[in-house]
């Protein structure tokens, strides 16, 4: 960004408003959407919602921009309910997934358009244009029309129109999905830096944790309709509310425990401290990140490795302990040996680990798998 853009950024959206969901329910048919969300957006904050296919997330952001109304339940913008102020009228920008740009207008009308509806002069639409269209790096895009622009090229120009009213709430649906891994990457760190450069209160709606953990100041997710956590990523994923977190964020090994009378718990020939709560049963299931797991080569241990999967500067190691299929993340160079049918010993961190009844298998789980180099938050890198 130019600094004569960053100048002009502070003009370019009011600053953020808080949003609330206050049991917000949503059903169609017997189809439960909302079950009773709370949730609050700080002001300039942008929170991810993720959560499986299903969960609730478009929903919810739909509800926001007043596309869809709640049978019960309110929406607030800085404390004024707005449940049933209609769409237009609520001073928000949104982009979607697939772009959703007028084919028939040039990238300029396309920005300008929420002025025109509003009657703005022409020499105003077209400065407003332009300098949104700096702001996105766009500056010479301006003629060009939809199918003359790359896909993220148009997310660029979605993304102007989105802000050209100086919205108070940004909503983003899914905004990179259709693009390839490269431009989404950098498209992400656009997004961000542009958020936080305007301050705007930012409500992300992704099905990828990547997404959501490399870009949001708080993730909050959702399980069929109801908040599961809302917190930072490295809080998410250092510290999940529940089982059903903990699996879906990043990558998390079951293993079989046994509570000890002293209040730990065995795994895998390790003891370790429990982290929050035990079950009141004895055998368990042992909640344990990959890169807290350890492996030696060792021709007497009771694991064989299965597979390995490089990623760079980390291997995954798959194994089999006893019966039980062990993910461990590995510096590459210490992962040479362990090649496929080589024993092995497995070791735990002596971190608290999360501890859940052995039925306690979370249904309708379904993370999308993350490479090990990504598994981990910003914040942890
Ligand atoms: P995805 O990641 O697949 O987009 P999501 O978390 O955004 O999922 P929603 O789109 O909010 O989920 O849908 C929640 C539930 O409500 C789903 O079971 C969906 O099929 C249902 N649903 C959403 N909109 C409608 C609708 N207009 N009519 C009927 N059912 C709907």
């Amino acid at each position: 960004m130019t600094s004569a853009t960053a100048e002009r950024t502070e003009s370019t959206a009011a600053t953020g408003a808080r949003v609330e969901f206050r049991g917000l329910r949503r059903a169609f048919g017997t189809t439960v959407a909302l079950d009773g969300l709370d949730l609050t957006v700080e002001p300039g904050e942008l929170l991810a919602l993720l959560g499986p296919s299903g969960c609730g997330k478009t929903t919810a952001l739909r509800v926001l921009a007043g596309f869809e109304r709640p049978d019960s339940g309110e929406v607030l913008v800085d404390g004024t309910d707005i449940t049933h102020v209609p769409a237009n009228r609520r001073d928000a920008g949104m982009v979607f997934q697939s772009y959703s740009l007028f084919p028939n207008l040039t990238a300029r009308d396309n920005v300008a358009f929420g002025l025109r509806v509003r009657k703005a002069r022409t020499a105003e639409r077209h400065a407003r244009a332009a300098e949104l269209l700096d702001l996105v790096g766009l500056p010479e895009h301006g003629d060009r029309y939809p199918h003359q622009m790359s896909g993220g090229q148009q997310q660029r120009v979605a993304l102007a129109r989105a802000l050209a009213l100086r919205p108070r709430v940004l909503l983003l649906d899914e905004p990179l999905s259709a693009l390839d891994a490269k431009v989404r990457l950098s498209l992400r760190e656009e997004i961000r830096r542009l958020q936080l450069s305007l301050g705007i209160t930012t409500v992300f709606v992704t099905h990828d944790q990547e997404e959501a953990l490399s870009m949001a100041d708080r993730v909050a997710v959702l399980n069929a309709g109801k908040l599961e956590q809302c917190a930072a990523p490295a809080e998410l994923y250092r510290r999940p509310a529940t089982a059903f977190v903990a699996e879906f964020v990043g990558t998390m090994n079951r293993l079989p425990g046994r509570l000890t009378d002293a209040g730990l718990v065995e795994a895998a020939g390790s003891r370790l401290p429990v982290d929050g709560d035990a079950p009141g049963t004895r055998d368990v299931e042992v909640l344990v990140r990959p890169e807290n797991v350890t492996v030696t080569a060792d021709a007497d241990g009771e694991a064989v490795v299965v597979s390995t999967s490089f990623f760079g500067s980390v291997t995954r190691v798959h194994l089999d302990h006893r019966g039980t299929p062990v993910k461990a993340d590995l510096p590459s160079r210490d992962a040479g040996e362990l090649t496929p049918g080589t024993r092995a010993t497995v070791g735990l961190a002596p971190h608290p680990v999360l501890v859940v009844p052995k039925s306690d298998a979370p249904k309708s789980v379904a993370p999308k798998s993350v490479a090990p180099k990504s598994v981990a938050p910003k914040a942890e890198r």
